[in-house]
């Protein structure tokens, strides 16, 4: 199989019918074996009935999956590709705001050897003040946080190798942060604009509220990218810097009390440099706690601490 399409669809019965055909028109113009999971995240209207038919009509190409509730965006994605088949896979809104006519290009862009390729909403088609606003600052800050420097990050439009999607489970809101999860395997990444379009049927089903989500999660992603096989030298660092900071303040107390004759225990200093030498001792302790962790994590998936790109006369086993 080369290409899987993954679609997580939530009450988008009216949007339905036009997003199969524009599939439909695209894929087949390709000459590649392809097929496309629609994930219902538990839709309440008519969604499931039209996909089981369409799955029905089409059953060379598409397969459905359907949640017994809401689940969310993220975990709709996981889901598709736990059963997608695809050495390609491209995620798509099933809402039509994503252009399914788009898909070619970003499959062009993955040929000239990228792992992953974003869609770019340069035009974002969203409300201004409550999407699009936001999404442009926490746009920035994700680029800066993790050093994947990317427009459009909550763009679902995007084209991935399945080798760079392997070796990390979805969390929370987390599909956005796969740039970041894949660069930190060694992914070759670029980015593409893409159409966006105004949602004409149904509704969005976010607001403000999920900037907010997004911020928080960049907290998890920065600290399991960065230092989720090494925690020590983030709370090490923490700690011994604290150390460090209480041992100078206290120096500079005893030689305020030997040359000026200054009461060490009487000033404020005195307690800050007790309380920042407790606090980095606790941190290198938790640091130590978050080690053993990592051992067990990593073991009890089995997972490797690194990434293959190619072997030469080995097998996998
Ligand atoms: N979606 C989903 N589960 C949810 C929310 C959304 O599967 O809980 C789907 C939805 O049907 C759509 C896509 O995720 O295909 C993006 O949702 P939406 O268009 O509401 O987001 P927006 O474009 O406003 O960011
Ligand atoms: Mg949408």
């Amino acid at each position: 199989m080369n290409i899987s399409l993954i679609i997580p669809v939530f009450n988008e019965q009216d949007n339905l019918p036009m997003l199969f055909e524009a599939i439909a028109d695209t894929m087949d113009s390709l000459g590649k074996t392809w097929e496309v999971i629609f994930v219902d995240d538990g839709s309440r209207d008519n969604s499931l009935s039209l996909l089981a038919a369409h799955a029905e009509k089409d059953p060379e190409h598409v397969r459905v999956i359907s949640f017994r509730r809401n689940f969310g965006q993220t975990a709709a994605i996981a889901a598709g590709l736990d059963y997608s088949q695809g050495e390609i896979i491209v995620l798509l809104d099933a809402d039509l705001q994503n252009d399914p006519r788009d898909i070619p290009m970003l499959l062009e862009k993955l040929d000239e050897g990228y792992d992953l390729v974003s869609g770019w909403r340069k035009q974002r088609m969203d409300n201004a003040i409550t999407r699009n606003f936001p999404s442009m600052l926490a746009n920035k800050l994700i680029s800066w946080v993790t050093g994947v420097e990317l427009h459009d990050y909550g763009c679902t439009l995007k084209a991935y190798r399945r080798e760079v999607l392997e070796g990390f489970r979805l969390y929370g809101e987390m599909h956005r942060f796969i740039p970041v999860f894949a660069n930190s395997v060694g992914a070759r990444i670029t980015e593409v604009i893409v159409n966006h379009h105004p949602r004409r049927f149904g509704k969005t089903k976010y607001g403000l509220e999920r900037t907010a989500k997004v911020v928080l999660d960049l907290f998890t992603v920065k600290f399991l990218v960065t230092f989720s096989s090494k925690p020590i030298y983030l709370f090490g660092g923490t700690g011994a810097s604290l150390m460090i900071l209480s041992a100078v303040i206290m120096v500079y107390l005893f030689i305020r009390r030997i040359f000026f004759l200054v009461g060490v225990t009487g000033s404020p200093l005195f307690q800050t440099s007790v309380m920042f030498f407790i606090l980095g001792f606790q941190s290198m302790l938790m640091g130590l706690i978050a080690e053993l962790l990592v051992r067990t994590y990593h073991e009890s998936q089995r997972k490797p601490t690194y990434t293959v790109h190619t072997k030469i006369n080995l097998d996998d086993d």
